[in-house]
């Protein structure tokens, strides 16, 4: 068998487009333009790269955009204070703190004092717990768990009482991620490294999300055949040639053998990351306070 591959990058441009046509139709109706602020402490190489390419992504979606970028010294205090004024901002409808924060910085602090109504990365405890109990229309959830459903949705391939096994259980993909499958009636199981015989797991899974960090970590062995694979993975490994090269979780070349769908690293899961921010700071402006039908947005 050859995994049909799941084109993230055709897919997210898809969604990337509704969000600019329905941001340009919100702006002509309400006179309000969806803006996203992103937040930068520090020089970290990877979150300049990922804020960059966030700001881009809004740019050409017509959404507003602003990066406040503060120095790896920032104190606490500060930072949670530029939080607050984002917050109270009326032009700002999402707020993201890109992480990882330097050592100094309680981030957990952070991201509860940003306002849940602007928590477009769906990090805030009142937001996971939204996620948690299945109130999807009243919160947001993550962009990477929601742009993997949105990717399983393009398959057509049957969640409710599919077989469903999460590797990883972080708060940002794994756990989440495992929650909206539940929520979806998909018998759901999580791994993570305390799992004994993984491999038993992963062979009964109809749907196998790999969420783990570990470049090739699933081999052909650890597929069930036809499977749907969602490769979350990012990792970068040098090539005898001494090139640089980004790859996921998944063995590809083994498991495109043995699986029904696949995504590939990157084009599967990424691009879909930035998509779904989009829209969910199109939902947040939808749900701010004045704009016509706001309750309707939240319903
Ligand atoms: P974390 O490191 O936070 O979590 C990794 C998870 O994998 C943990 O739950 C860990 O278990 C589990 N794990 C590690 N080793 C094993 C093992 N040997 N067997 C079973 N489980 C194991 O990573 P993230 O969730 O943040 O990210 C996962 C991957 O996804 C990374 O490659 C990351 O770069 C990528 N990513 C991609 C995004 C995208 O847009 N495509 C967005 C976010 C992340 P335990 O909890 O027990 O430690």
């Amino acid at each position: 068998m050859t995994a049909r591959p799941i084109d993230g990058r055709e897919i997210a441009a898809r969604i990337r487009a509704g969000v600019a046509a329905e941001a340009a139709a919100l702006e002509r109706s309400s006179g309000i333009r969806p803006g996203l602020a992103a937040v930068l402490v520090g020089d970290d190489p990877a979150s300049a790269t990922y804020v960059k390419m966030k700001r881009k992504a809004c740019e050409e979606a017509g959404l507003a955009s602003r990066v406040i970028r503060l120095p790896a010294e920032t104190s606490q205090e500060e930072l949670l204070s530029r939080v607050t004024e984002l917050n109270a901002d009326p032009g700002i409808h999402g707020i993201l703190v890109q992480l990882p924060l330097p050592t100094q910085i309680d981030e957990r602090a952070v991201v509860r004092a940003v306002d849940p109504d602007k928590d477009v990365d769906g990090f805030h405890p009142l937001n996971v717990g939204r996620v948690a109990l299945g109130e999807l229309d009243e919160t947001f959830v993550p962009a990477t768990p929601a742009g993997i459903l949105r990717l399983l949705d393009e398959t057509g391939v049957e969640l409710r009482g599919a077989e469903a096994v999460v590797l990883g259980r972080s708060a940002i993909v794994g756990l989440p991620t495992a929650l909206l499958l539940l929520h979806r009636s998909a018998t759901v199981t999580i791994c993570h490294s305390g799992t004994r015989d993984l491999a038993s797991h992963t062979r009964r899974a109809d749907v196998l999300v790999a969420a783990v960090g570990k470049p090739g970590f699933v081999t052909a062995a650890m597929v069930k055949p036809g499977a749907t694979v969602i490769d979350v993975g990012i990792n970068r490994v040098t090539d005898g040639d001494g090139k640089p090269r980004l790859v996921g979780d998944v063995d590809f070349d083994q498991v495109s053998n043995v699986a029904g769908w696949l995504t590939p690293v990157p084009g599967g899961v990424g691009p879909m990351t930035i998509a779904m921010l989009l829209e969910n700071t199109l939902a947040a402006a939808r749900r701010a306070p004045g704009v016509m039908g706001a309750a309707e947005a939240r319903r």
